[in-house]
């Protein structure tokens, strides 16, 4: 691709993008430093080049190893929900593409990732580094555990759907964090935010969400 071309995609891609951030704003998404972290990350480098064109369409898109990328509200909408807990340190589990540790890495102090396909990790590693985030820490493991040795945390978003919530990554939350997750076994999930007050945990859903599934093990 030619110098000419990367600036056609450029420009192309800040005006599209300020239309990607219209857009969540007239579907309720109203934090605005949401709106501004969503409004400087160019998603386009989280998908593969031939569907860069796509990017800031409201849809979820293929990242290889039949993974997705959420679609932007979803991600726009666990991020604004996350960020009611004012946290500072974040546990991701299911860095995919890398798209959601970006956003979150320019809201918070510290964002702790894992996934569990090796060959994705790569990749988002190279585009966190491109884009100069680096408090992002991100671990090849299989995300059911949680991340014990770095917990615990002020808020855990889980972006694939287990069928019910892992006790272990509730065991992580620190006093007052919330736990953002969808949860079920069919094609559509509730979207929880559980929040730990003292030994109780508060639940409640916020939305009904398609993730792919919250699988176990690990994979090359
Ligand atoms: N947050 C990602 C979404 C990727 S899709 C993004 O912004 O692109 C969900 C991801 O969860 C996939 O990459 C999948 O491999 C990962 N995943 C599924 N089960 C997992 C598990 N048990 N531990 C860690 N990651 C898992």
């Amino acid at each position: 691709m030619s110098d000419f071309d990367l600036q056609g995609i450029g420009m192309t891609s800040a005006r599209t993008r300020a239309r990607m951030i219209d857009r969540l704003k007239q579907n309720g998404i109203a934090n605005m430093d949401v709106l501004d972290a969503m409004k400087s990350i160019p998603r386009h480098i989280f998908v593969d080049e031939a569907l860069a064109h796509r990017a800031y369409e409201d849809s979820s898109l293929p990242i290889g190893f039949g993974q997705t990328i959420s679609q932007p509200y979803v991600v726009a909408l666990m991020t604004q929900t996350v960020l009611e807990a004012a946290p500072q340190r974040v546990l991701e589990i299911g860095t995919g593409s890398g798209y959601q540790s970006a956003v979150l890495a320019s809201l918070v102090r510290r964002v702790y990732s894992v996934e569990r396909i090796k060959g994705l990790i790569d990749r988002a590693k190279d585009r966190l580094s491109a884009l100069k985030l680096r408090n992002v820490l991100i671990k090849y493991d299989d995300g059911n555990m949680g991340w014990p040795q770095q917990g615990p945390f002020d808020a855990i978003i889980v972006t694939a759907a287990p069928e019910r919530v892992p006790e272990e990554l509730l065991g992580q939350l620190d006093e007052g964090g919330r736990l953002v997750i969808p949860v079920g076994n069919g094609d559509v999930q509730e979207l929880r935010v559980i929040e730990k007050n003292g030994k109780e945990f508060n639940e409640t859903v916020v939305e009904y969400v398609r993730f792919v599934p919250l699988l176990r093990g690990m994979q090359p």
